[in-house]
């Protein structure tokens, strides 16, 4: 079985140079655990913060060990109970065709009728969930209030700009390229914004919203924060969900607008998803129920193979996905 590890901590932008492929030998289940052949995987934004030694709320990768991170899987052979071949599973156990884990370490997943497997990883997974609490429990939205979202074409920013349509809000989302703009339209967001090829992007938010924003759903940080402060209205809520545009640099620069914080009273909180794991049920409902209807729609790019998983990764930091950025193996 193959598996991806960490060669070498990226400084800066990760390369291929950074990550190695190695094959092992997976031993069969012993008492207790479960043979799973992954079937998917996913690479996501804070895998970068783990590429780095330093103290988070994930520690860092081991330098020679094979990466972590959200997978799909089927069950092979199984010692615990519980756990059958063919059973769909998720995982913590990424980066790797096939593992032996404890029964502990899964859950068992029903699979849906109207959506496919690797939803899980994205939709109706840990983005779609990021999304459905960032926006509802710190956004706070009601209709006719105005949402800005940036990374709107990503896992999590599709979701956020989505929800936020049906709460009936009036949606600005910014996006890397003309077509991820024109899909987000087709979606019902009022105003999308090609950040790359807009030139002035607080101008160009505030042609589309000259009345300002009630909340503002973080993904890029930098220059979006900055833009989003400058146009936020008294009291809006600020949910910091990440900062991509400085995850690759060795410092990150903050806001030199951050004073009108004081005099526009205004809300800004960040939130790791784990902080909301309570709502799940709620969220799978909803979630499942907005699919179903057709009110959430998303896209996903696929890369094939393990191999491919720095490649998908890497291309996080540049824009090569819409939707959710996933490894079919
Ligand atoms: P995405 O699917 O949004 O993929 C990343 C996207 O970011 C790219 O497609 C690209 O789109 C955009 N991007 C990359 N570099 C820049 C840049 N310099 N400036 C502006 N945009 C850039 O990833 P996710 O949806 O998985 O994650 C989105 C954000 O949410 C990340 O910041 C991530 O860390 C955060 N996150 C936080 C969680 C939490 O618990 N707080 C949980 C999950 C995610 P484009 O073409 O538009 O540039």
């Amino acid at each position: 079985s193959r598996e991806i590890r960490l060669k070498s901590r990226p400084d800066g932008l990760p390369s291929a140079a950074n990550f190695e492929v190695a094959t092992v030998d997976v031993a069969a289940p012993g008492a207790g655990e479960v043979l799973v052949r992954n079937t998917w995987m996913s690479v996501d934004p804070y895998m970068r913060g783990r590429m780095t030694d330093r103290a988070s709320y994930v520690p860092p990768f081991a330098l020679g060990e094979a990466l972590q991170g959200g997978a799909l899987g089927e069950v092979v052979a199984s010692n615990a109970e519980g756990f059958a071949p063919g059973d769909l599973v998720s995982s913590f156990f990424g980066w790797r065709e096939s593992f032996v884990a404890p029964a502990a370490a899964l859950e068992k997943l029903a699979r849906a009728a109207n959506v496919p497997d690797q939803a899980y990883l994205g939709v109706l997974g840990m983005p779609g969930h990021t999304a459905y609490a960032g926006l509802l429990e710190i956004g706070q939205p009601k209709a006719g209030e105005t949402v800005f979202v940036s990374g709107g074409a990503g896992a999590v920013g599709s979701v956020v700009a989505q929800i936020a349509k049906i709460k009936g809000c009036t949606v600005v989302a910014t996006a890397g390229t003309d077509a991820k703009c024109d899909w987000l339209r087709a979606r019902g967001v009022d105003h999308a914004i090609n950040y790359r090829t807009c030139g002035d992007l607080l101008g160009a938010v505030r042609a589309a919203v000259p009345k300002g924003i009630d909340i503002y759903f973080d993904n890029v940080g930098g220059e979006h924060l900055e833009v989003a402060i400058e146009v936020a209205r008294p009291y809006a809520r600020f949910a910091e969900c990440g900062m991509i545009s400085g995850y690759n640099a060795a410092e990150m620069t903050g806001p030199r607008n951050i004073i009108q914080v004081v005099g526009k009273s205004l809300r800004i909180r960040g939130f790791i998803v784990s902080e909301f794991a309570a709502l799940r049920p709620q969220f799978l409902a909803d979630m499942t129920g907005w699919i179903a209807d057709g009110r959430i729609k998303w896209e996903e790019t696929v890369l094939d193979g393990v191999e491919k998983a720095p490649d998908a990764f890497i291309g996080l930091f540049s824009g090569g996905n819409t939707g959710k950025m996933l490894v079919k193996l």
